[in-house]
């Protein structure tokens, strides 16, 4: 069996899920369809109040669904509790919003009474990572939910139980049935999922090879899709920054999650001023990480998700180490039975090491200098992701004209790159496309439909073109 829940801090399997059956699938394609066709006649706003009472069970249940997320993925107990809290304001505010910002919107025309009103779609599939198991649903679930888009969730194979518990939860509040199924379905499955005629759209997040194999299947098929997908993010120190502030947010920015954020900020490029003390002080925060169980809240350090995502970092850190970057700190075992690594920095990493391009999925911090404000702006635009940022200047509207010439999705100005409903989040490059969360998200799968009307029609004079 594919999905499977495996403790990465004790190595322990806990549990095995099935493979979605024919019938599951064609089961879960007829019941979303269904309540696709009963939702249209629904107002927006009947449905807001479900949607607080699914933030309000996810509150209700939050110890239990953060003991999941740290069993299945090893995440700090408290990290997981800050996931379900985010999950219940994502649902509170697309619950609270949604109506005013689908309501229809009027235009000036010649043509008659005119207007844009955001209509549903139909049935999404929607295909998540493990990475932050609940946040990345809610993302989707909660504006579609509010749109009318029933979906259909194929989570993780590390990450079953996430999105079991997910569906219970949402089921437990009384979102009516078929609003989201979680399907365990193999990667052929989710292919024939899409070329179904009762899908309309794709939701993924995820790596760039799952993203670019989904979104082949999605174009194949002309169902819309939006990918919100890996990064490699910069976070540039400008030579006027203020250096205690931005050891502050650097240590946090490359470790939260054990590293293992699309967001991260994977490349520190940094004035050549300021480089040495930043080396220094960042190696002396990460001296002071204390690996252990992450149910326990006095560990800082989580182990990774699992074996492989351990191994994959492992490999990457040794192909860089061995095409000539120099290891500043780290990279020595930590002797816990559970998939630990250790935070490391590595420097002088030149475009030709394959480490320079790459994403790198767990606590390894890159530093560049940079001898000039533009050569660190260049350093940070030399990359084929282009997810987030940050930077950091003594004056933030300096600050800003630095992050206009930043090519990515989202940049953020001496401070933490942080996530809130009401803020869309995604990319370019490839990173994705698309944007979720934000009235952007909000509008990522409706139908924009003009309605045009005039009393009578004037027969005399049709007026300019005619179709
Ligand atoms: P992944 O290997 O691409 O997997 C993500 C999801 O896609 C999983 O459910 C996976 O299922 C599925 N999948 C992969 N290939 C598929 C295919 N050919 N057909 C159907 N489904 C497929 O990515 P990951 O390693 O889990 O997640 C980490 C990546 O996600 C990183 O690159 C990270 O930067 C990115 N990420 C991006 C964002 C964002 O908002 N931009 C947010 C979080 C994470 P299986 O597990 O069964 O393979």
């Amino acid at each position: 069996m594919a999905y499977k829940t495996i403790n990465p801090y004790t190595n322990e399997l806990i549990k095995e899920f099935p493979n979605a059956t024919d019938a599951q699938i064609e089961e879960a394609l007829t019941t979303t369809h269904g309540l696709y066709r009963t939702w249209k006649k629904e107002n927006v706003a009947d449905r807001a109040q479900k949607l607080h009472d699914v933030a309000q069970t996810f509150r209700d249940n939050s110890e239990e669904l953060a003991k999941v997320l740290v069993t299945e993925m090893g995440k700090l107990i408290n990290e997981a509790r800050g996931e379900v809290e985010l999950c219940a304001m994502i649902a509170d505010y697309f619950a609270d919003n949604s109506a005013a910002m689908l309501s229809p919107v009027p235009l000036k025309t010649t043509a008659g009474n005119a207007r844009i009103e955001k209509e549903s779609v139909g049935v999404l599939m929607m295909v998540e990572p493990w990475n932050f198991p609940y946040y990345q649903i809610m993302r989707v679930y909660a504006p579609n939910y509010m749109v009318g888009n029933p979906m259909i969730l194929k989570h993780s194979s590390n990450t079953p139980w996430a999105g079991a518990i997910f569906q219970e939860m949402i089921e437990k509040a009384g979102a009516p049935k078929g609003s989201l199924i979680n399907l365990f379905l193999t990667h052929d499955q989710v292919d024939k999922v899409i070329a179904d005629s009762r899908i309309q759209g794709v939701a993924l997040t995820g790596s760039e090879r799952g993203g670019s194999s989904v979104a082949q299947t999605a174009g194949k098929y002309l169902k819309k899709s939006s990918m919100e997908l890996g990064g490699n993010d910069a976070f540039i120190v400008l030579e006027d920054a203020n250096i205690d502030e931005v050891i502050t947010v650097a240590n946090r920015a490359r470790t939260y999650n054990a590293g293992q954020v699309c967001t991260s900020s994977k490349r520190f490029i940094v004035a050549d001023k300021l480089y040495d003390e930043f080396l220094e002080r960042l190696a002396d925060n990460y001296k002071k990480f204390v690996p252990g169980d992450p149910m326990d809240e006095k560990t800082t350090l989580a182990p990774l998700s699992s074996a492989k995502a351990k191994q994959t970092l492992q490999k990457q850190l040794d192909d860089a180490l061995a095409a000539g970057a120099k290891l500043y700190f780290g990279n020595t075992p930590i002797d816990l039975p559970g998939q630990f690594f250790q935070p490391s920095i590595i420097t002088d990493v030149t475009p030709d090491n394959p480490a320079y391009y790459e994403e790198m999925f767990g606590p390894v911090a890159q530093v560049y200098r940079a001898s000039s404000e533009q050569e660190a702006i260049d350093i940070a635009n030399d990359s084929h992701y282009g997810l987030g940022g940050i930077v950091f200047a003594g004056d933030s509207k300096h600050g800003e004209e630095v992050a206009q010439q930043i090519d990515t999705g989202m940049v953020f100005v001496n401070t933490f790159l942080y996530t809130l409903p009401e803020i869309p989040f995604g990319g370019v490059k490839r990173s994705g496309y698309g944007r979720e969360m934000s009235s952007l998200g909000l509008n990522a799968f409706v139908n924009d439909k003009l309605i045009v009307s005039v009393e009578k029609p004037n027969l005399d004079n049709l007026g300019g073109a005619l179709f």
